[in-house]
């Protein structure tokens, strides 16, 4: 490292990296004569090393800023129930050390020559995935999820990353090509944005997809992180909402996200006097459930989408259950970059925020069992400042 007087290291890596994007103040210049322009960039935050579910502080590097990049100094980043599942090692074997995260929130730092999407200083957000070919139908379709090569944020073979794979936002920053991030708006916190950028956008590309129109009779099942956002959203675009919970204790709260009706589904046969009454439903459940009893209480020909992802991705249906029902059953990842930022900014313009508790980096075990133990309410929002 050169000298660099009584620069910060964060503030070096940052002012480097805008030096490799030739964005660095003339007058600054003589600071890194000699330095590499290419330089990785260092990161700290909380990685698994293993299946056991307990994250550690971990340093590593992320790429250089390429021509394409944005560096983002993350300020928030929020926790999914799926980043759980991923490093427990639930959806197959996992590369360690991995840092998860696809709920992300900063200010760009550092951008590079070809970006003219984002500016430095600009709030900026990242969710579950960081690269795609850009090229293919799906990309070309607004649907970069669906493409063959996309890279998701943690844990994905990715060779530019120094350590083989994408480390997510459990950090305090993150290289990514630019089309793979969203502006936040200013009329949203930072930390209220950060859940759109999972929760938020899967519940509404289906939401969005169904063509909802007012008065519709819509379900929510599973009210976590994603559900009380679809509760929100639906609510929002005028639909009648019934939610499904396992937790009596969140009926108030369901009730005041504007559902018309909590149900509490402490025993399967409570979905009995609901059967055939909606339009559609959206089920966030994580887990392995009775996906026949709960699709039964759409109507025929309604559609029911699943946006939770169970271990091993796995759920088994009960087929003469589903078929007696005959809903259109689907299931939906994410939605694309266009979506993305469309939901942030709906969400920002009508005030449709999460409801998310701050925490800090030690934290992090803790908050996670509440996540498994269904005590979150709703979102836990990570400061990066205490990385
Ligand atoms: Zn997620
Ligand atoms: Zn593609």
């Amino acid at each position: 490292m050169p000298d660099n007087g009584d620069l910060t290291r964060r503030q070096f890596v940052r002012l480097s990296a805008m030096a490799g994007s030739g964005l660095l103040l003339t007058r600054s210049m003589g600071l890194f004569a000699g330095t590499n322009p290419a330089a990785s960039i260092k990161s700290r935050g909380y990685a698994a090393i293993d299946t056991s579910g307990t994250l550690v502080p971990w340093e590593f590097e992320r790429r250089p800023v390429g021509d394409n990049d944005i560096l983002i100094d993350i300020k928030y980043a929020s926790i999914c129930h799926s980043d759980i599942h991923q490093m427990k090692g639930h959806w197959g074997p996992q590369q360690y050390p991995q840092v998860p995260g696809h709920e992300i929130v900063g200010i760009v730092a550092a951008v590079g020559k070809n970006v003219t999407k984002f500016k430095v200083g600009d709030r900026a957000g990242v969710g579950c995935m960081v690269d795609s070919c850009l090229d293919c139908e799906n990309c070309e379709g607004e649907e970069e999820q669906y493409c063959p090569q996309t890279v998701f944020t943690y844990g994905y073979p990715e060779e530019s990353s120094p350590t083989g794979i994408s480390q997510g936002g459990y950090s305090t920053n993150i290289v990514v090509r630019d089309h793979f991030a969203v502006h936040i708006p200013d009329h949203i916190s930072l930390q209220e944005a950060a859940p759109l950028l999972c929760a938020g956008i899967t519940t509404y590309s289906p939401l969005m997809k169904f063509d909802l129109e007012k008065g519709d009779k819509v379900g929510v099942a599973g009210i976590g992180g994603l559900g009380h956002m679809a509760i929100k959203l639906a609510v929002s675009k005028g639909a009648e909402v019934y939610a499904f919970t396992t937790s009596p204790g969140k009926v108030k709260d369901i009730l005041a996200f504007g559902a018309r009706e909590a149900i509490v589904v402490d025993d399967i046969t409570k979905l009995a006097p609901y059967r055939g009454m909606l339009d559609y439903m959206i089920c966030t459940i994580p887990a392995q459930y009775d996906v026949a009893a709960y699709a039964a209480v759409v109507r025929p020909f309604g559609v029911y989408t699943q946006v939770g992802m169970p271990e091993r991705f796995e759920l088994s249906v009960n087929n003469l259950g589903l078929s007696i029902s005959r809903v259109n059953f689907n299931a939906s990842l994410i939605g694309g970059m266009k979506e993305t930022q469309d939901v942030v900014n709906y969400c920002a313009d009508s005030q449709i925020l999460p409801q998310i508790q701050i925490i800090k980096a030690e934290q992090i075990n803790e908050a996670w069992e509440s996540v498994v133990n269904k005590k979150a309410r709703y979102r836990y929002v990570i400061d990066a400042a205490t990385f």
